[in-house]
């Protein structure tokens, strides 16, 4: 993921909320440059897979704000007791950049990022444009799954999915599945799942909670297994990008890795996807 330096120092420099105050208070947010001076309500937000997330309600607006150092209880596949989580302010750095790059498109309704920075407690925290909700989950009608065509090419991102496969019987044949692909660079979400998609109170699609990079348009929909996509959303995504030959294949390609993630995060519950894939695929080179 890359953005220009001018554009980094831009978003960074943005004199909406500063965190100035925080040698007084744990709270990031508590004194702006003579906007925000008084938060009036703070309630927690939804679960996250992460962080802490929190609307903070100021004289100025509403603000969303993640925090990720906390203890909490946790059982899962791979994880029972009580975890504390500090990580530092690289992931929402990364998370600013991600949502300012794609907000800079104005093709799609993201939150606005304004800050992140360091707790002085340890672990970090993000700021952000505070999304109100609408009903509807907004994403099937169509306008959500839009490219941005970047003027610099990249490198396809075929290199960093060969890796998970490990073996060279694979890696050897993987190359035909890119054979007269024509890879467009493009802007991606890069966790493109439900529970990262939204609407707002126009029902205008909203996507929250990037990791975004600039790759192959086609491994957008890496994380589709999750994400319920109409046939409508394919068909309006298309007419962006039209298909290439071959694309169910690299998709279930870009899904791998993306099973592999969550094999490696979450436990073995992910395994036998995984598998299914790479078996699937085993099969195709030997047939
Ligand atoms: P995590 O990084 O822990 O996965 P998320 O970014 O998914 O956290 O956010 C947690 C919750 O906050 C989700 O329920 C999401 O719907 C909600 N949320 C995320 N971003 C915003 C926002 N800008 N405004 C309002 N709610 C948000």
């Amino acid at each position: 993921f890359r953005k220009t330096a001018a554009q980094q120092s831009d978003m960074r420099n943005a004199p909406r909320l500063e965190a100035e105050s925080m040698s007084m208070s744990e709270d990031p947010v508590r004194v702006s440059e003579g906007k925000a001076t008084k938060i009036t309500k703070i309630n927690p937000v939804g679960v996250g897979c992460v962080n802490l997330a929190s609307r903070y309600d100021t004289d100025v607006g509403s603000f969303f704000v993640k925090t990720n150092s906390y203890g909490r209880w946790e059982i899962g596949p791979s994880v029972f007791g009580f975890v504390v989580r500090s990580i530092g302010p690289s992931m929402f750095e990364a998370e600013a950049l991600g949502l300012g790059a794609m907000y800079e498109t104005g093709t799609i309704c993201v939150p606005k990022p304004y800050k992140f920075g360091l707790l002085p407690t340890g672990g970090s925290f993000i700021i952000m444009e505070f999304i109100q909700f609408g009903a509807s989950r907004g994403y099937q009608g169509g306008s959500l799954l839009k490219c941005i065509k970047l003027e610099s090419p990249v490198k396809p991102m075929v290199s960093m999915l060969i890796t998970p496969l490990a073996g060279q019987r694979p890696v050897k044949s993987m190359g035909r599945l890119f054979a007269n692909v024509v890879i467009e660079p493009c802007l991606l979400h890069g966790d493109l799942w439900s529970g990262n998609i939204s609407s707002n109170r126009n029902g205008e699609p909203v996507i929250l909670d990037p990791a975004c990079y600039y790759g192959h348009s086609e491994a957008e929909f890496g994380m589709s297994w999750c994400a319920g996509f109409e046939g409508s959303v394919y068909d309006s995504y298309f007419k962006v990008m039209p298909k290439q030959p071959g694309f169910e294949e690299r998709r279930d390609l870009y899904m791998l890795y993306h099973c592999l993630n969550h094999y490696n995060l979450f436990g073995s519950g992910y395994r036998s996807s995984a598998m299914s894939i790479i078996d699937d695929y085993l099969d195709s080179v030997v047939s």
